[in-house]
């Protein structure tokens, strides 16, 4: 072996096709594995985390062949199972591994040249802890602040530096640069342990307790308080907070400090604490079904046996979480892992503390709010476990998370639960890989050889048409738990409103009667709008001049609390003019009315309600949604006035009223899902209204209340919905019977994206990929300076599809190398939302 020439082929996190193949240095032979990273030159100077794809030992046909610099991982941090999820990502959605493999890890367990690293001020730093070339790095970042990765490595040789740094990380000594920018309040805790003399032997702790029942029986509290804590089996906690123990023996910090300091105890800080511990109170045979729910576990558990998939279709509050408890628990039993998966990072906020009820310290949460150090710490937890539940640091056989907790590294996952299946945020628009974590979390499960339970009360209709077809089970739960009625639905017609004039600004009468109303029970109000900002846009009312944003096709709105127009698609901003600069008139009227407008009109008619917002603006740091849903929950907060966020699965107990301010602009969105996605919306909001008890009740803006989807929302009736939809996606070749993809190509020339664009379009007509529409300025047709086009490719399913599917790429790739195409770049996006 020692002797044996050997060669990996090796992953880096680039988006570029394939991967590449390094020479093993005799040294490393029999200590590598496919699934652990190594450090390797890429380019001239750039080196990268790459990881092991494939050993062998066919010699390449390469001139020039580089050597594996380094290893960083002893073991596997990535396995089989999640390698075939990225092949099958890169290959379904026409991406490169590279991008997959970036989507995967986090980033801190891919550490190339440009990071940056800085110390962590959290942990204080121990020098007689660190060997001589941690010792000298550290000193060397205490004095510069920020190095880079390939400035790390002229101070220590290069190819020791990644497997190096990872150490550093590891003790929490230094961390990346991008989390201090994104980092919040530092959790540090001050712990509390017995010194050397104490640790383990009784005879001293005795003698201990003697002296100080007698001297100092406060001292003697503590003592005894911590034995009480560190006796096995009482608490699962490896530590044992300074503050823990003085409010459980009732005494004083300087009580506690007078123990430190004659060498009993001894402190130091933690920040393991950042994950939190929790013990479960509750069992999960606890939970008693009704008889509705009684009938839907049976449905579930005939058609988890038949199928790979089963669709849970059922109401909003019917108790889908509780059948979602009862399954999980059932295959944690069988020794597996579980993987629950939400679309909106803050839903898990008050799922979490459901789960935790019943399985404590098993639930662990990934998500990408969460900071580099928690993720990789998560990462390896699920990394390390199996299915013995041994004693100390716990680990999670469930995880709740949002798309990307999908790429964790699952040994033996039994089950994925897919809640509010339907949402589009399961769909990672931008970069590549553009995958739908519900889809995906399907091919996962199929690796696994586990189950999958979509969860929705208005299914997508691709699901709900795999349940009709046979191809997933389907469970129904058509009742709301504690027999709570459906909320009753209202529609204001608002022309008839504004033709007896009773409408006030954006709102009708009948709607603030209604808010008078709730407001006067005591009860809450959700409102819905699905725009943010204060309004649309300023207009001259002489010219009708719209201040635009400078780099992209879209007029720039109006933000009054920093008293901006910003662009929402790029971010630009200026001051609002205070004149026209066609005409010089001076009467700028605002137009369209977004959240925050709403939010200030409001206080206007209830000067005395608490009055929140929620949406992008408002929620941008880590805590701030978890902040505006708790002070909702506890009746803080009279009125939300939200975007999207506010209908999503949120459960709250007193909601009387939910509003939707303007139905139309929904429905009259172009895009083939438009019907669909509007019925879900307003659905989901009348979702929020009436749980404990009550019926809520919806109110329902809109200049149409015929419409037929607003009909079908009125009469929950989703049937209806689902029949209408999949005749107009059979009649017009769209999904599910039509796979779509969607390329889209940009340039800073209009011209030149134009003569691209119709070329490709003809090549791919040409070779006869699909039914080509396009190409097409979207709707937005210039973003950041650039001019985008899109092609939109129907394919058949089948193997008719998958062949043309096949070409297309080879095909654009073909296209690229033009002349006419420099520079033009495309993306590509299978499945597009
Ligand atoms: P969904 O997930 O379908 O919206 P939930 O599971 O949140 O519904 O249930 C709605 C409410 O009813 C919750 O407060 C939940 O605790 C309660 N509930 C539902 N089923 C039961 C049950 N079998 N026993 C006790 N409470 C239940
Ligand atoms: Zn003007
Ligand atoms: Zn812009």
């Amino acid at each position: 072996m020692e002797r044996e020439t050997w060669f990996a082929d090796v992953l880096l996190p680039l988006p570029l096709p394939g991967t590449f193949t390094y020479r093993v240095p005799f040294d490393l032979n029999g200590t590598l594995q496919k699934g652990c990273r190594v450090v390797v030159q890429f380019g001239r100077q750039k080196f990268y985390t790459a990881l092991i794809y494939r050993l062998h030992q066919q010699v390449p046909q390469m001139s020039v062949i580089k050597y594996i610099l380094a290893v960083v991982d002893e073991r596997p941090i990535v396995n089989e199972r999640q390698l075939a999820l990225w092949e099958w990502i890169a290959s379904y959605y026409l991406c490169k591994p590279g991008e997959v493999m970036n989507a995967a890890l986090p980033s801190a367990l891919k550490l190339a040249s440009e990071s940056r690293i800085v110390i962590n001020p959290e942990t204080p730093v121990q020098p007689e802890l660190l060997n001589e070339k941690e010792r000298i790095l550290v000193e060397s970042l205490a004095y510069r602040k920020v190095l880079t990765v390939s400035e790390a490595s002229e101070i220590v040789e290069q190819k020791k530096v990644i497997p190096l740094l990872k150490t550093l990380m590891e003790k929490g000594i230094i961390i990346l640069e991008e989390e201090i920018l994104q980092r919040f309040k530092p959790k540090v805790q001050v712990c509390l342990r017995f010194t050397e003399k104490y640790r383990e032997n009784e005879f001293a702790l005795r003698e201990l307790m003697e002296e100080l029942d007698k001297k100092a029986p406060k001292q003697c509290d503590i003592v005894m308080y911590y034995c009480h804590l560190i006796r096995p089996n009482i608490t699962q906690a490896h530590y044992i907070t300074r503050a823990q123990v003085l409010t459980g023996s009732k005494t004083t910090a300087a009580q506690c400090a007078a123990l430190v300091k004659k060498g009993v105890f001894e402190l130091y800080e933690t920040v393991t604490s950042r994950l939190g511990q929790y013990d479960s109170a509750a069992t999960v045979d606890s939970i008693v079904l009704n008889e509705p729910q009684k009938k839907t576990w049976e449905e579930i558990s005939i058609g988890m046996n038949e199928k790979q998939v089963t669709l849970l279709h059922g109401v909003t509050s019917s108790g889908k979480t509780e059948l979602y408890i009862k399954l999980i628990d059932q295959v944690l039993q069988q020794g597996k892992q579980v993987l629950f998966l939400l679309p909106e990072i803050a839903l898990t906020a008050q799922i979490i503390n459901r789960l935790r009820k019943y399985f404590g310290d098993r639930v662990g949460v990934y998500h990408s709010r969460y900071n580099e150090n928690e993720r990789v710490e998560i990462w390896n937890r699920v990394l390390d476990w199996d299915a013995t539940q041994n004693e100390g640091q716990p680990k999670y056989s469930i995880i709740l998370g949002a798309r990307s907790a999908l790429f964790l590294p699952f040994k033996e996952l039994g089950l994925i639960i897919v809640d509010e299946e339907h949402d589009t945020s399961y769909k990672q628009m931008d970069p590549a890989p553009r995958y739908n974590a519900r889809d995906a979390a399907i091919i996962l499960a199929g690796i696994h050889n586990a189950k999958v339970l979509l969860g929705s009360a208005t299914p997508a209709v691709e699901s709900y048409y795999n349940a009709r077809t046979h191809k997933y089970a389907l469970a129904e739960l058509s009742a709301r738990y504690g027999e709570l009625p459906m909320p009753d639905i209202q529609c204001v017609n608002i022309r008839t409103e504004a033709r007896n004039k009773r409408m006030r600004s954006h709102f009708s009468q009948t709607l603030l009667d209604h808010i008078t109303n709730a407001l006067a029970k005591k009860e809450q109000v959700i409102l819905f709008q699905n725009r943010r900002g204060f309004s649309l846009h300023v207009e001259c009312s002489v010219c009708h001049w719209t201040p635009g944003c400078k780099n992209c096709d879209v007029s720039l709105i109006f933000h009054k609390h920093q008293n901006v127009l910003r662009c929402h698609y790029c971010g630009y901003t200026m001051r609002p003019p205070d004149s026209c600069p066609e005409c010089k008139n001076t009467t700028l009227t605002m137009h369209g009315f977004g959240t925050e407008k709403v939010e200030e009109e409001l206080a206007l008619f209830f000067p005395d309600a608490h009055i929140a917002r929620m949406d992008l603006d408002t929620t941008r740091s880590k805590n701030s949604y978890q902040q505006i849903i708790s002070d909702f929950e506890e009746k803080k907060i009279d009125i939300l006035v939200g975007t999207q966020m506010v209908t999503k699965g949120l459960d709250f107990e007193n909601v009387g009223l939910a509003g939707i301010l303007n139905a139309d602009n929904l429905l009259n969105f172009p895009d083939f899902r438009s019907f669909e996605r509007s019925f879900q919306l307003m659905e989901q909001v009348s979702g929020r209204a009436g749980r404990k008890n009550n019926q809520g009740k919806v109110i329902i803006q809109t200049a149409n209340p015929e419409h037929v989807v607003i009909q079908q929302v009125v009469s929950h009736d989703y049937p209806a919905l689902y029949r209408n939809q999949i005749a107009e996606r059979s009649r017009f070749n769209y999904p599910p019977y039509y796979r779509l993809i969607r390329l889209t190509l940009k340039h800073r020339d209009s011209k030149i994206l134009d003569v691209a664009a119709k070329e490709l379009a003809s090549r791919l007509r040409e070779n006869s990929i699909g039914l080509v529409l396009g190409p097409e300025y979207p709707m937005v047709a210039r973003i950041k300076s650039l001019y985008l086009k899109n092609i939109i490719i129907k394919l058949e399913r089948g193997a008719k599809g998958k062949i043309a599917k096949e070409k297309l790429w080879p095909l654009v790739e073909a296209n690229l190398k033009l002349d006419a195409f420099k520079q033009v770049s495309i993306s590509v996006d299978v499945d597009p939302m």
